[in-house]
């Protein structure tokens, strides 16, 4: 599904120069769930919003279903990033002044799919995370979990093989981080790749895999950890 070889990412401003990714190595097959965990500013949110296609990169090799995304140009991986990517994000990403309803439709509309059958999908997302009722409201008139249940709706609404979601339960309470994790297990046995950002040990035994991110690299073995660097990875260049 995912296999990226290598990859660095370096973010520049006028004064520092962070490698948030380097020599990052990970493949994800069809139909996995991956937890992802590593301490915080490891470059876990870099990786993801690579993967998801959000963020170029500088070096290395991604690629996604046989393709070599590196190579692509912006229109090109929109295009698959819509038709194959959902995201989940820790801050629910709703837009404020939309009902939940609109919400959910709003990467349909961005696919120039049919108004009967946004409907339908919309209707059936909301339907999958118990929200159906709430489909006319504004995401300030629900709790923090049924806006990261619409979240999950909007995500799926596209039907995405891919789903990456980002601390989708950082601002949850336990039991809220529960019932978002019972319905990305569901997904999962519908046949969605999943890749999770968590900080929740629990959450992330939940998953098939764990892969550990430390310094914007994949931890594997012992060398590894022996030879960890934590400290400076923001240079000063100037
Ligand atoms: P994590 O999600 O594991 O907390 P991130 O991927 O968000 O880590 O960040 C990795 C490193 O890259 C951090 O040092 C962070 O400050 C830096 N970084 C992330 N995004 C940007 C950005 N847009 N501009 C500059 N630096 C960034
Ligand atoms: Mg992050």
């Amino acid at each position: 599904m995912l296999k990226m070889t290598q990859v660095s990412k370096v973010y520049r401003t006028e004064v520092v120069e962070t490698h948030a990714l380097r020599d990052f190595s990970l493949e994800v097959k069809p139909g996995e769930f991956v937890a992802v965990t590593g301490p915080s500013g490891s470059g876990k949110t870099t990786f993801l919003t690579i993967a998801g296609l959000l963020e170029s990169f500088d070096g290395g090799s991604y690629v996604l279903d046989g393709v070599e995304v590196g190579r692509l140009d912006d229109s090109a991986r929109s295009k698959i990033r819509n038709e194959k990517i959902g995201f989940v994000f820790q801050a629910f990403n709703l837009i404020p002044d939309l009902s939940v309803a609109d919400n959910v439709e709003v990467p349909l509309r961005y696919r120039g799919m049919k108004a009967a059958e946004r409907r339908e999908r919309v209707r059936g997302a909301l339907e999958r995370v118990g929200l159906a009722s709430r489909e006319r409201h504004y995401p300030a008139e629900l709790s923090g979990g049924q806006q990261q249940r619409v979240a999950i709706a909007r995500a799926l609404a596209g039907s995405p093989r891919l789903l990456l979601a980002d601390e989708p339960t950082g601002n949850l309470d336990t039991q809220m981080a529960r019932s978002v994790m019972e319905l990305l297990e569901e997904l999962h046995r519908e046949g969605a790749t999943i890749v999770m950002v968590t900080h929740d040990p629990q959450l992330a035994a939940r998953a098939q895999r764990n892969v550990h991110v430390i310094d914007g690299q994949v931890l594997s073995g012992t060398a590894e950890l022996l030879g960890l660097g934590a400290w400076g990875r923001a240079q000063q260049v100037a």
